[in-house]
């Protein structure tokens, strides 16, 4: 479920017409359904009924200030993956007390700026990291809480580039070395044993996976809770979302094209098939969507610059481009792109819909049927709220995009576009080429 649809023909996000917002702000905007991220986040919570379920949102598939703070209002934590996104969710005015901060780099500013605030727990990815927060959490005097991330060796089934839970990826330790990881956390008297952590992959369409990796890691949990009374077990991330025909409703078209026998991913299906296998540990769980959270809540609005016309093919060139979102460049990803007017009166258009970067690879899809449109008119890509404005960049001197949330019917600019100013604030020509 999501909030963008057809009124009247014109394209909606909750009841704010996606047109006013881009002759207001212009293009490239980002444009986020408040209601839509608090209706995922509440299905999400409400399939697991019964368990102790803290959500940490993953900071890092959308980190604008008003998000993290949608977020946290609605009883969030957050999984953070670096310094910039600990400072970025004490921004949003929301703490870091209920957050899990991970990643597999993490710099000892980091850890003290972690531990400073609090953090709930460190995501431990290897012997090394726990020794360096054993070693920062000596200098303030302070016990550092841990959870180690087990590596499942499950397939995700999902793209290569967003795949983790197998033992050739670069994330977690081992499940059969995982035992002797926490009887290391004995020599090392600044941290202490909190929990146990699993992340699989992005993106994943079905709960086979899931299941899988629960199966296999808990009763190494069972096991780590009589040797080290650990609190919690976090699943991670990785709740896939409709990508195709994401305005029809319930995407059914691509449920049924889903393999037979597999269960497509949604949150009622995911909290049925794990809340069996989780109650018994009788831990806290700790979840880590990103991508289900926010993915559906945003959608890119762009303006038609040119309709190139060629024997061969037709390119329909927009104002927005793979610095403004990268996905379809990086992972071949499909995103649904439609007119913010609908006229079912004109002529259908196939064309290759493409950004101005001058490079063959600024292209957001291929042979695209669309409704014909012209110079001056907008489209807006769908389901671009999380790995969107989170992975933009200045390529081609583009200043990053404009940011918009919607609740009901207002709306507010949350991150204005950026300046040429403001681009070039930190560099100068230095004095030996003056
Ligand atoms: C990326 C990541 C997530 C979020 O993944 P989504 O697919 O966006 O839900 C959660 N946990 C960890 C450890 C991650 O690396």
């Amino acid at each position: 479920m999501h909030h963008f649809h057809y009124t009247a023909d014109s394209l909606q996000c909750e009841t704010v017409d996606l047109s006013a917002v881009a002759q207001l702000y212009g293009t490239p905007t980002y444009v986020y359904s408040a209601a839509t991220m608090a209706d995922n986040y509440q299905r999400l919570v409400r399939s697991l009924a019964g368990l102790d379920v803290q959500v940490c949102y993953a900071a890092k598939a959308n980190s604008s200030l008003a998000v993290l703070r949608h977020f946290a209002n609605l009883g969030a934590g957050f999984d953070l993956v670096s310094g910039g996104e600990i400072r970025r969710a004490l921004a949003a005015g929301a703490g870091v007390k209920t957050s899990v901060f991970a990643g597999v780099g993490k710099t000892e500013s980091e850890i003290k700026l972690a531990l400073e605030n609090e953090i709930f727990a460190f995501h431990v990815e290897s012997e090394p990291e726990l020794a360096r927060i054993n070693h920062v959490a000596g200098k303030l005097g302070v016990k550092a809480p841990i959870a180690i991330r087990v590596n499942p060796d499950v397939d995700a089934h999902t793209h290569a580039k967003i795949t983790t839970g197998k033992s050739e990826n670069k994330f977690g330790i081992p499940l059969k070395h995982a035992s002797a990881a926490y009887e290391a956390c004995s020599r090392f008297k600044n941290v202490r044993i909190r929990g146990v952590q699993m992340h699989i992959g992005s993106q994943l369409t079905t709960v086979g996976p899931f299941v899988e990796a629960v199966e296999k890691v808990a009763p190494f949990v069972a096991e780590l809770q009589a040797a080290h009374g650990i609190e919690y077990f976090s699943l991670g991330g990785g709740i896939g979302i409709v990508y195709r025909d994401a305005l029809a409703s319930g995407a059914q078209a691509w449920w049924d094209a889903q393999p037979a026998g597999q269960c497509p991913i949604t949150p009622e299906a995911y909290g049925a098939a794990l809340k069996s296998l989780l109650a018994p540990l009788g831990l806290k769980i700790l979840l880590e969507p990103g991508r289900f959270l926010v993915g559906n809540a945003g959608a890119l609005l762009a303006r038609v610059e040119y309709l190139k016309r060629g024997a061969n093919k037709n390119f329909l060139v927009l104002d927005a481009a793979f610095n403004d979102l990268v996905r379809p460049a990086m992972y071949e990803s499909y995103h649904e792109i439609v007119p913010l007017r609908r006229d079912t009166t004109r002529r259908a258009l196939v064309a290759d819909i493409v950004g101005p970067i001058c490079e063959s690879g600024d292209c957001f899809a291929k042979d695209r049927q669309v409704q014909e449109v012209g110079e001056g008119e907008y489209m807006a890509f769908l389901s671009a709220g999380a790995y969107g404005f989170a992975m933009a960049s200045r390529y081609n001197a583009r200043t990053l995009a404009a940011e918009v949330m919607v609740r009901g019917g207002t709306f507010e600019l949350v991150n204005a576009r950026e300046s040429f100013e403001q681009m070039i604030v930190n560099e100068k020509v230095p004095t030996f080429l003056k």
